[in-house]
Order: C-alpha cells, then structure tokens, then sequence
C-alpha cells in the first residue's frame, strides 16, 4: 500500500474502509451460533480484531513506493505545475533526454486500463493496485510485448489507431518492479519524459506522488518570486491614483532577500497576484510552488496547498490566475484571493484574500512560498493606507452578466447565452464590431479583456452572404495574434452555432480545401520497413484518416504533435510482393483527399 502521512491521507482511509468491509464481515460470523459471546466480549473481540487489522495494515503501508524508472530521478515537471486550462496532474520524470527506458511497476497490481492515442497521454498505462489506488504511465514509446499483441489486436478489431480499453486483474497481473512498457515522447509530449500520476479512485482525487521520492530526488533551492501584481478592485480600490493593475518586480535586500521595494499606495479594496516558480538542484527546469500563503500584518489571510486535487476540479486553474496576463503575455500570476466562482476547496482564505485599505498606516504585505522540502522563501511588500478618490468605472453600453444564473447578450450578428456556472464573477460585458470581408461575418470582440468560462457558453454568429452550398464548411474561428484557430459549430438558418470556453475575439471562416497528404521518402519505405505521411490541413484540422491494403485495412499510428502517420510493414499481415495503398484523410468540414501508390515488399 503507498502511504505517506500527510493531514489528508486518503490511501489510508481506503485501507480503512476495507478493513471495515472485513471487520463488518468479521462481525457477522462472530454474531453468528458459531460463537455464544456476550455483547460485551464481542465488542471487545472486535477491537482487538480491528487493532489487528490496523497492525497488520500499517506493516504493510511501511514500504516505500518503488519508482517508476530505474535511472537516477529527475523531474521535468511537477505536480500542480500551471499548465493551459488545467493543473499538472503528476509527476514528468527525465528520461536523459531518450526514449526507451524501463517503465516499471511501482507496486503489485494488474493493468487495468490501456489508452493509445494521437494526443494526451499518447500510449498510456493504468495500473489498479487494490480497492482505490491506481499509477498512469504515460507518453510511453511502446508497451511490453503481450500488450502490444493485445493492442494491435483491437487496434485491427476495431480499424482504428485509438484504443482505450479497460481489462480485468486476470488479464496482465503486475509485480512490483515488472517492466510495463518503455518511456517514450507519445501524445501531446514536449520532449522524452514519463508523465508518472497516482490516482484515488475512492474520490477521484490525483495525489503528489513527489513525497515518496523525496529521498531520491535533492531539492536544496528556494522557490522565487519574479513579479507581484497588485489590483485595485473595481469601483472599490485605487492603487497609486490608478485603477489599473500594477506589475512590479522585487529586489534584492541586502540580505539577499527578495523585497518588493515599489511605491504601493492604496485605499479601499485591493488584492495581489504573485509570479513565481520553484527550482530544483541538478536541473535547469522550473516547477510550480506547491505552498503558497499571504499575510497581512502578519495575519494568515490566503493559503493554497496542492497535494491533491480532484480532476473534475482542474479547470477552476483559470479562476487562480490572472487569465488576462497568461493569454496576452503567456505568464502565469497565480492571484492571492479566491473569486466567489472558484470553488476549489484546497484553499483557505480570510475576506476571500482580499484587502481593505481604510487606515492611513503601513500595512504589511508578506508572501510565503514553500516547495515539498520545505525549502521556504518569505517576500514583504508594503503597502501605505493613503486616503485618495475612488473612480468608477464607465458602464455605458455594458451588459451585466451575474455570476449566479444565466446570461444572454444580442447584439447585430451575434447571439451569446451563458449557462449557470461558467463566470468566476459577475462583469460588465462589452461587445465590439470589426467589418472584415476576409471573414464570412463582422469580427466580434467578447469583452475588453481575456475571461476564461468554466463551462462552454453557446455562440451564435450571423453569416453576412451565405453563398456557399456546402453549408458544412463554414465554422467560427477565434483570431488570436491575427491568426484564425479553429473552434467549428454547426450551420442553422444563416448562423452558425459554436461552444466556446472563454471571451476573446471570434468570426466565421469557411473551410473548403481538404487535408494535404504528403509521402515521406517514399523511396525508404521497404528498407526502413516503414511507410509514412505527413497529413496536415490549412484549418479546420484532420478529423479523421483511413490507411488500405489491398482494400484492408491497415494500421497507421497517428503522432498529432508531428502530424505524422505511420504503417510499420507487417510480416504477419502482409504477404510478399506487389500491393495498392490507398489513404484517405478527412477535415472537420468533411472535404476529402485520397491518395493511391502502389508498393512491392
Ligand atoms: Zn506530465
């Protein structure tokens, strides 16, 4: 059992549960004719039985938690790191920059779960150990042998690259320090590393799995406070006779501290966001800070601890950061007060973090950052309570969006309704127009600023001259540094229909040319035993591919980072000689290419 004591430790109660389960069980036979005990001797059977069960369990929950590669461990990334729309939900473990290092089971087990695929995880192991707990090993270059039959069985089962299949105990049972599979650059990977995760599936929490390695791993280094935002609430605070934002960097003390040194003078309401990273010895990368705590004059008004989390929970990341600095200048400053949309329960807060400026004083301000060492770094900024106007801001052709209940907004062109539960906030929306005639509709701007939604809200878009016949290869795009990312929706009575996850800027586009098939050296193909493509298209993106032999179907494995397909020449499926290829790829609008070659093998 994988146990490390931690305030919350849910490994535990698991154990607990099923040492209930046994010791329920164990009651009905003690209850039974079997045994003619008093009340009060049963009881105290039953402790001792339970004491038992504890003793026994704890035994067990001593071993450490074997690690997932037999290399020396570093980390590329950490747990709770920032990412796009979510938190980093384990550990990436460096695999010296190679693919094919030994994945290797953490604990006994069985697989329980196999998921092959262009994206995510890429090739990916689930591992069950017991009633709760689970391991994923993900971006895996390939799987052990057995595995890799029983995949590329159901891969041509079901003519299909993608597999996600869920397996009994009896089908691959696992040993602690089994080889599962081989660490590899698979999915959405950025480079060799195993994405390692710890999963309870009691509560369908991720957990950090770092504290089982922390002996394994040296972590001497401070995390590091790289800038301090500092916000005037709306119509509630003002900064430096301003009721903008300001970024500020910190300095060094003569300590060597780091101090923020800058002017800060408020009044009214005002809050903080901080930019920071964590550092590790024996690499360059940086981490997320796991611990993060505010005081104000020494009071505990702020604190965020992330050792684990639930997974439906993992886009209210948004909620924690200014959305607005990471869509415009990709910098993540995780804020210091808790919006009345972000129910993430990991945090604790005082006033929600926020901060009132009524008293003409200086007011502390003190950032604490703490990694899973316990390596600790203490920032102060101070803050002057100084009596100044509050302006207000200009609502004049806003709407107001309430954060509790549903929102609609229509305009010339465009239709907006938000469902319940997608603002972190209630705002003032504001709706701009540009006249584009590169677009199939005027250019719509949602708000002045980046908002992130927590649940898609539904868009509509006017087509201004619906001259196309196939109504399918419309779809709104968003424009995002003047380029057109592709969103879709689907054409109704001149509009077209679309979900979107956040404000920003959108406009409908057309999509009439199919995907471009292009053969990769072509004439390596019998000597590497590989046959490949590369299969792009200019916007609405390859929706889905189909590889024939000989009118078969043939397995091509998809690298959607690479946008690069592959069909590795099978002896046990192909017989020598001549054979027709033919490969068919498809658009999200449903334009259609196919591409026909002949080959000897
Ligand atoms: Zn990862």
């Amino acid at each position: 059992m994988i146990v490390k004591n931690k305030k919350k430790n849910n490994y535990f109660q698991a154990f607990m549960l099923s040492c209930f389960r046994v010791f329920a069980s164990s009651r009905l036979i003690f209850n039974s004719q079997l045994f003619r005990i008093s009340h009060c001797q049963l009881s105290i059977v039953n402790c001792q039985l339970y004491l038992c069960f504890l003793l026994c369990f704890t035994s067990i929950t001593a071993q450490p938690l074997r690690p997932p590669l037999d290399i020396p461990l570093l980390l590329s990334g950490n747990f709770g790191e920032l990412r796009s729309n979510h938190y980093h939900s384990g550990l990436d473990f460096k695999t010296q920059g190679v693919e094919g290092k030994a994945v290797i089971a953490v604990q006994d087990g069985y697989i329980c779960r196999v998921v092959v695929g262009p994206w995510g995880y890429g090739n990916a192991l689930y591992l069950s150990h017991g009633d709760s707990i689970m391991t994923l090993y993900g971006h895996l270059q390939r799987f052990t042998n057995n595995v890799a039959a029983f995949v590329k069985s159901k891969q041509y089962e079901n003519e299909r690259f993608e597999v996600d299949v869920r397996l009994t105990p009896d089908d691959f049972p696992v040993k602690t320090g089994d080889i599962i599979g081989y660490s590899g650059n698979s999915g959405s990977s950025g480079g060799p590393h195993l994405h390692f995760e710890i999963r309870d599936m009691l509560t369908d929490e991720v957990i950090d799995p770092l504290p089982y390695y922390t002996d394994r791993i040296k972590d001497t280094r401070t995390p590091k406070l790289k800038a301090l935002m500092v916000y005037p609430i709306e119509n509630e605070g003002v900064v430096n006779g301003s009721q903008q934002k300001r970024r500020m960097l910190p300095v060094a003390s003569q300590d060597g501290r780091q101090i923020v040194t800058d002017k800060i003078e408020a009044w009214g309401k005002i809050a903080f966001s901080v930019n920071i990273d964590d550092y590790m010895d024996g690499t360059t990368n940086v981490y997320g800070v796991k611990e993060l705590t505010m005081f104000v004059d020494n009071q505990k008004v702020f604190h965020r601890v992330l050792d684990r989390f639930n997974l439906s929970d993992t886009r209210y990341m948004n909620a924690c950061i200014d959305f607005e600095e990471w869509k415009e200048k990709r910098s993540f400053f995780t804020k210091t007060f808790v919006e009345p949309g972000n129910h993430l329960p990991f945090i604790t807060s005082k006033n929600r973090g926020y901060i009132i400026i009524d008293e003409p004083r200086t007011y502390q301000v003190t950032f604490q950052l703490t990694d899973a060492y316990g390596n600790t770094n203490l920032i102060t900024a101070e803050v002057t309570g100084k009596e100044q106007p509050v302006t207000h801001t200009n609502t004049n052709g806003a709407t107001l969006f309430y954060l509790n209940g549903e929102n609609q907004f229509g305009a010339k062109g465009i239709r907006l309704f938000i469902p319940r539960g997608c603002l972190y906030n209630s705002l003032y929306f504001q709706h701009r127009i540009i006249v584009d005639s590169t677009y199939f509709s005027d250019i719509h701007i949602l708000h002045n600023k980046p908002i992130a939604l927590h649940r898609p809200a539904q868009l509509s878009l006017r087509i201004l001259e619906d001259t196309l016949i196939e109504k399918r290869q419309y779809g709104i795009v968003t424009i995002v540094n003047k380029r057109n990312s592709w969103i879709g929706g689907t054409y109704r009575d001149g509009w077209i229909d679309a979900n979107i996850n956040e404000f920003g800027v959108y406009a409908v586009v057309a999509d009439k040319k199919p995907p471009v098939i292009t053969p990769l050296e072509q004439s390596q193909w019998m000597t590497r035993g590989i046959i490949s493509f590369r299969l792009t298209d200019n916007l609405s993106g390859v929706a889905a591919y189909r590889g024939e032999i000989d009118g078969n179907y043939a397995l091509f494995e998809m690298d959607g980072k690479k946008s690069l397909i592959i069909y590795k020449l099978d002896k046990e499926r192909l017989t020598r000689g001549k054979h027709t290829l033919s490969l068919t790829a498809t658009d999200a609008c449903g334009n259609r290419k196919v591409f026909e070659t002949t080959f000897v093998y």
